[in-house]
């Protein structure tokens, strides 16, 4: 019999857990072990941060579902991995011993990497629903005393799309309320140009933004090196493509939204030998450590390299498609791994993202996610909306039937029409 601890009951993490399940006989344990004792469903944070959505409705008391399937669940951090000792410490005290350990903890939110960032300095976030809850009671009190908005993504960051998604649906909820001609919204990015996304852009996914963001009269600051927050005010040095100086400017806000860059979690970090220098797990082409082969990683928690160099710094995004190919492929290994067999499987790490923009979206499909690329297009209608809504009670329904099937193949890839993915196949399409 074997132990499989997971880390992180996230996006990765609890389909993982339900997938090994699926796939490993009853004599194997399985164990996920969680910061909290909920699930969240992180891409909804940006509706709850307008009132869109509530807390109760996207997120779940995961381990009496998991313990349905026979999944172990503690609703603890862990603080401390012995990856040479196969033994994790808990935040009270415990320890926990594995045969094998899968690391999904997803990010760590670096604020501090720009002085008064964040939820305890003067920006919001909408990366945790604690986070999007503070965000919506901040939001509600700038409802009284409406001003200028600056959103946007700090210097470092890898993920974009919930930047636009954030701009876009306040924007759609001010002028359902009225005040949109109150309130001047700025763009702050540091990716080089709009559409970018930490991915070198998608098919035509400039213009299209672009064209966007002026059609809703929000203006936009790329290239933006976000040094200091102060109350009401934010400090922007703007850098050309060689990275010198070209404006420095002082934005006035009464509501901000920053998404942060990010760093691997602190007890993941510091594993000898397991991290690059920011904390995120350095895994082979099977999703595993290159030091603890017992060790594997998916989702953001991983080191995957930026997509090109930008004169202000950026990272490629994982998003869930991408993450649900790691989880398959680290099922299939461990699967493997305990039968004797070789573990081969691979993730294809393809990008395909939906993002709202309130009655309308976006949507983008990068197959293989560095240019130049098989499929590489970026469209925006009404369905998206739709289909996003739709996503959203899907994952969160199967994540409470303990589904093994890989959700976002099964509903994404039909709802962009997407029908195989295999990059390498040298038959013709
Ligand atoms: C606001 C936002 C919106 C997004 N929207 C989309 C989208 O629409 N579509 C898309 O494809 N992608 C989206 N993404 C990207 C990506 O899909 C999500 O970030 C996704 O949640 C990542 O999954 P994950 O499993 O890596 O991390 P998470 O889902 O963040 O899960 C990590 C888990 O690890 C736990 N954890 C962390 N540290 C510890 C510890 N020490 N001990 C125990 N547990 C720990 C956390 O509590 C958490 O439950 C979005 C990202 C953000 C931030």
């Amino acid at each position: 019999m074997a132990h499989i601890v997971i880390i992180g009951a996230g996006v990765g993490g609890t389909p993982l857990a339900y997938e090994l399940r699926a796939s490993l006989g009853r004599e194997h344990r399985i164990t996920v072990v969680n910061s909290t004792d909920y699930f969240q469903f992180v891409p909804s944070n940006p509706w709850l941060a307008v009132g869109w959505r509530s807390r109760d409705k996207i997120t779940l008391p995961i381990g009496r579902h998991l313990a349905r399937r026979g999944i172990d669940f503690i609703g603890l951090p862990v603080t401390r991995i012995d990856a040479d000792g196969n033994t994790l410490h808990l935040a009270d005290g415990r320890t926990l011993p594995y045969d094998y350990l899968v690391v999904t903890t997803g990010p760590r939110l670096a604020f501090e990497e720009v002085p008064g960032a964040g939820p305890e300095g003067h920006t919001q976030s909408v990366c945790t629903v604690d986070h999007a809850e503070q965000a919506w009671a901040r939001y509600q009190e700038f409802l009284d005393d409406p001003g200028p908005i600056v959103i946007g993504a700090m210097p470092g960051a890898s993920c974009f799309g919930p930047a636009y998604e954030y701009a876009f649906i306040v924007n759609a909820d001010l002028k359902r309320r009225r005040l949109r001609k109150k309130v001047p919204i700025t763009f702050v990015t540091s990716e080089p140009y709009i559409g970018h996304l930490g991915l070198a852009g998608v098919g035509d996914s400039k213009t299209l933004l672009e064209s966007e963001l002026r059609n809703h009269d929000i203006k936009w600051i790329t290239n933006a090196k976000t040094t200091r927050v102060e109350a009401g005010k934010m400090f922007v040095t703007e850098v050309d493509a060689n990275g010198a100086t070209v404006k420095e400017h002082e934005l006035p806000f009464k509501y901000s939204m920053m998404l942060p860059a990010f760093k691997g979690v602190d007890p993941v970090a510091r594993v000898e030998g397991l991290c690059n220098p920011r904390g995120f797990v350095l895994v082979d082409e099977h999703q595993r450590s290159r030091k603890y082969r017992n060790l594997f990683a998916a989702g953001v928690c991983i080191a995957i390299p930026p997509v090109e160099t930008t004169p202000v710094p950026t990272g490629a995004p994982k998003t869930g498609y991408m993450i649900e190919t790691m989880v398959t492929a680290i099922a299939k290994n461990i699967q493997a791994d305990l039968a004797g067999r070789p573990a081969t499987a691979q993730g294809s790490w393809n990008a395909i993202c939906l993002a709202d923009m309130g009655s309308t979206g976006a949507a983008f499909v990068a197959l293989p996610q560095i240019p130049p690329r098989n499929v590489n297009w970026f469209r925006k209608g009404r369905w998206v909306h739709w289909a996003k809504i739709g996503f959203e009670k899907y994952f969160l329904y199967k994540m409470k039937q303990g589904n093994s099937e890989p959700l976002y193949e099964k509903f994404m890839l039909r709802v962009l029409g997407i029908e195989r993915l295999e990059q390498d196949s040298k038959a013709p399409h």
